[in-house]
């Protein structure tokens, strides 16, 4: 069976319990179980198959349940390019997350004013305070709405800590360059004490 290309209407969307293949065709995964020669599923998802492999697997429907559309989050941005972000979540809803969950800004999603491009918004390693407008994969992030934006950042320069001169503008206190990007109110505030990673693991 090929899977490829199909839109998400065309899965074979399954609850538990339901008869998703035999045992001849297919090895279950932690997802389904076997029984008298049958494979069942115990979440409610779809059926993905992998015929060369003859593995069988139900991805959960709700794969990211404790996203939702709305919810607030910090995380770090990753890498970027002119149009997007990638950004990886590690704190919703006031909760640390174990694994980090990634994300993408786009750039229409930056800034209520026009930006050019994602350069004047944020750069790698800088921390946001985003809203989720998309809680499926790929998760969809926007810093438009009131305290969302850059909430720590780091100089491109030399790497030290910048420092808040106006709004969406930072100055660095070792080389002290200025440089643009669209700040939180809650810039330099300590929101994310415990999550804050060494410089190195930011460089
Ligand atoms: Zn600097």
């Amino acid at each position: 069976m090929n899977n490829n290309k199909k839109s998400d209407a065309d899965y074979d969307w399954v609850l538990p319990g339901d008869k998703i293949a035999v045992i001849e065709e297919f090895l279950p995964d932690e997802t389904c179980y076997e029984q008298d020669g049958s494979i069942y599923s115990r979440i409610v998802g779809r059926v993905m198959t992998d015929s060369k492999k003859h593995k069988i697997s139900v991805v959960p429907k709700h794969p990211l349940r404790s996203i939702k559309s709305g919810d607030i989050g910090l995380g770090r941005v990753e890498y970027m390019k002119k149009q997007i972000a990638s950004v990886d979540i590690y704190h919703l809803n006031k909760k640390n997350i174990s694994i980090p969950i990634s994300a993408v800004l786009h750039i229409s999603e930056a800034s209520r004013r026009f930006v050019k491009n994602m350069y004047e918004v944020t750069r790698p390693g800088d921390w946001l305070r985003f809203r989720i407008i998309r809680a499926m994969k790929p998760v969809y992030i926007s810093l438009i709405g009131d305290g969302l934006g850059v909430i720590i950042s780091y100089c491109i320069q030399c790497g030290y800590e910048l420092e808040y001169k106006r709004r969406n503008l930072l100055e660095c206190p070792n080389c002290e360059t200025t440089q643009s990007r669209i700040t939180s109110k809650y810039f330099g505030k300590p929101l994310i004490r415990n999550l804050r990673p060494s410089r190195n693991e930011t460089r």
